[in-house]
């Protein structure tokens, strides 16, 4: 590479103990690579997210036989967004491909996320036409989560398209300006705007060792990706508050009707069943209500305390 402080193209992935997919990996997007055209300068930029098996020792042993690597060791785990995040600010790239470390995205479709670059497109985006290897229980949760943050934020944010893309430096620029802390990438890059495109692609199997993201992580995920975009759930209380008022005054309309006319209402004869319904029923909706409100405020308190999104320990370059 001729110019290395100013590649045309950055590879940026996140890695969190993939240390028997380094070199496979890396294997791959040169592979790829290989087919653009000769002119166009690269780098990868490999994010070590606080590994505790052989990633970092990976990536240091191909460092020694490949060139335009460039490592970025981060202090500890920050998880898959912040270590994306990290990588997409260390990248020097015109355009930023962000792609998982497992092989999941195949590194064979940078090719075409560079010629739609070059037709103009700031943003170019896989959508997952089919997933392999991924249980019935992933496939539907995710499925629904899609359509759920569709129907809940005014942002086009793509269904069943993951964070593999390619990004325009002014993309990136406009990430980098955002500083949130609980970052749902996919979503803040549908927000920024510009010409996106999106790219269908079939999902391969993990090449090797398992999932980072298990239920908790999951949840936690679509938490981060609907509060980000959506103030809806906090509006729930108050409407379903007005609803449930709104049925009550009306009842309490015919209570007294009927009293005025001596018949018994309905719900008269002594009994506990009515009353103990709606008891448990309101006490779980508001219950459920703090519960919404305290994951906005949650969010909130860790934005106010404004700690970096996270630290690396050390940058090294091949
Ligand atoms: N990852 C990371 N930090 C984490 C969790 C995951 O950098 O705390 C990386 C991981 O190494 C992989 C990518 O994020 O390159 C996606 O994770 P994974 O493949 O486990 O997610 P899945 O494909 O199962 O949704
Ligand atoms: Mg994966």
């Amino acid at each position: 590479m001729t110019d290395t402080s100013h590649p045309a193209l950055s590879i940026v992935v996140p890695l969190y103990n993939e240390g028997g997919n380094v070199a496979p990996l890396l294997e791959r997007i040169s592979g790829a690579l290989a087919r653009l055209p000769a002119d166009l300068s690269y780098e990868i930029v490999l994010v070590n997210d606080g590994s505790r098996d052989g990633t970092l020792t990976a990536i240091r042993n191909e460092m020694k036989g490949r060139a335009h690597l460039v490592l970025v060791n981060l202090s500890r785990n920050f998880g898959h967004q912040l270590a994306a995040t990290a990588g997409i600010e260390v990248a020097a790239g015109d355009a930023v491909v962000l792609m998982d470390g497992d092989l999941q995205d195949p590194p064979e479709l940078i090719d075409e996320f560079v010629a739609k670059w070059r037709q103009g497109y700031d943003v170019v985006y896989a959508v997952r036409r089919t997933r392999k290897g991924e249980s019935a229980f992933k496939l539907f949760t995710a499925g629904a989560f899609y359509r759920i943050i569709k129907r809940l934020t005014k942002v086009d944010i793509p269904v069943d398209a993951g964070d593999f893309r390619l990004m325009s430096r002014r993309v990136v620029e406009a990430l980098r300006r955002s500083p949130e802390r609980h970052r749902f990438l996919r979503g803040m890059v549908s927000w920024v705007g510009f010409n996106q495109v999106a790219v269908e692609y079939d999902r391969d199997v993990r090449y090797s060792g398992t999932t980072k993201y298990p239920i908790t992580k999951m949840i936690r995920f679509a938490m981060d990706g609907i509060t980000s975009f959506s103030d809806i759930p906090l509006r729930f209380a108050s409407y379903f508050g007005f609803t449930v008022s709104a049925i009550a005054f009306i009842y309490a309309l015919i209570i007294v009707a009927f009293k005025l006319f001596s018949l018994k209402p309905p719900g008269y004869t002594p009994g506990w069943a009515s009353t103990i319904v709606t008891v448990l029923f309101l006490g779980g909706v508001q219950l459920m209500s703090l519960g919404i409100l305290g994951e906005y405020l949650g969010r909130v308190y860790d934005e106010v305390k404004g700690r970096p999104l996270y630290l690396v320990s050390d940058i090294e370059r091949s």
